[in-house]
């Protein structure tokens, strides 16, 4: 059975300027203590236009950046857009794909998922594809329906060699800035769940490997029982990873 190594990432959403993203940056290093981090694997994803300045602030340490979306072109007239090559130049290697407020707000779809997780793997970031049930859908008994579909189309046709990177998170929509947490049962079953369905669509070894990490108002009081359990595989914080001290913590969650 192998190793996955605990991943907790930051999405800093639309908020900071390029200046108050790096101080954040250096805030977080700074508590973490400089390239001493061991054991989990951090990646921070700061708005576009303070991708650069955060990256300068990391690029000393085992932190890594992260993009909040990536548009499937390598180039072309795509106003407004951001290739995959533009964030690998600024030294992005991950990138969220499919956040719930991309679904809801701006209409993407299982589908503009994949091909933005084509386009991510092309150009060698790992792609964090977010998932996960409405209030509605899971009142309805529909959870395990609506991951099935986000997860097969999401992943169909996906044949690069470097899928392996790929990390599911798994982010349950009414959970997402509610204050509003899975249980950690709740969040242990949806992630079988989702394992279950990476290895009847890539085989047992790639499910076994892959990192399936929870989303959904994470914060130093909850992640230590989350990260207890056996599927849980590390956390994406949204809210929570905005104060350097709070994010400090939860990635330091062996600590409590
Ligand atoms: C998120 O934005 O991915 C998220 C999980 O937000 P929060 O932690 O604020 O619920």
């Amino acid at each position: 059975m192998p190793q996955r190594m605990p991943f907790i990432a930051g999405n800093w959403k639309m908020y900071k300027t390029a200046a108050e993203a790096a101080r954040t940056a250096q805030d977080l290093l700074a508590r973490l203590g400089l390239g001493t981090i061991s054991g989990v694997e951090v990646m921070i994803a700061p708005p576009y236009t303070a991708l650069d300045a955060v990256g300068r602030v990391l690029a000393q340490s085992s932190v890594q950046l992260g993009a909040q979306n990536v548009f499937w072109a390598d180039e072309g007239a795509y106003t407004g857009e951001v290739a995959p090559g533009m964030l690998a130049d600024l030294g992005c290697r991950f990138v969220l794909i499919g956040h719930s407020e991309r679904r809801q707000y701006f209409g993407e779809t299982d589908e503009s998922v994949g091909r933005r997780i084509s386009a991510a793997l092309r150009h060698g970031l790992a792609p964090v594809m977010c998932i996960g049930e409405t209030e509605a859908q899971r009142d309805a008994g529909q959870t395990f329906s609506v991951l099935d579909k986000q997860i097969t189309d999401g992943l169909r046709n996906q044949i690069s060699d470097r899928l392996g990177t790929l990390v599911i998170a798994y982010e349950p929509v009414w959970a997402i800035g509610t204050g509003k947490t899975a249980t950690a049962d709740q969040a242990q079953e949806a992630h079988r769940f989702i394992r279950g369905k990476l290895a009847e669509l890539l085989g047992d070894s790639f499910a076994a490997a892959t990192r399936i990490v929870y989303g959904g108002s994470v914060k130093p009081g909850n992640i230590v029982e989350l990260m207890a359990m056996p599927d849980i595989d590390g956390a994406l914080v949204g809210g929570a990873s905005l104060k350097a001290e709070t994010f400090a913590d939860i990635v330091r969650y062996r600590a409590q």
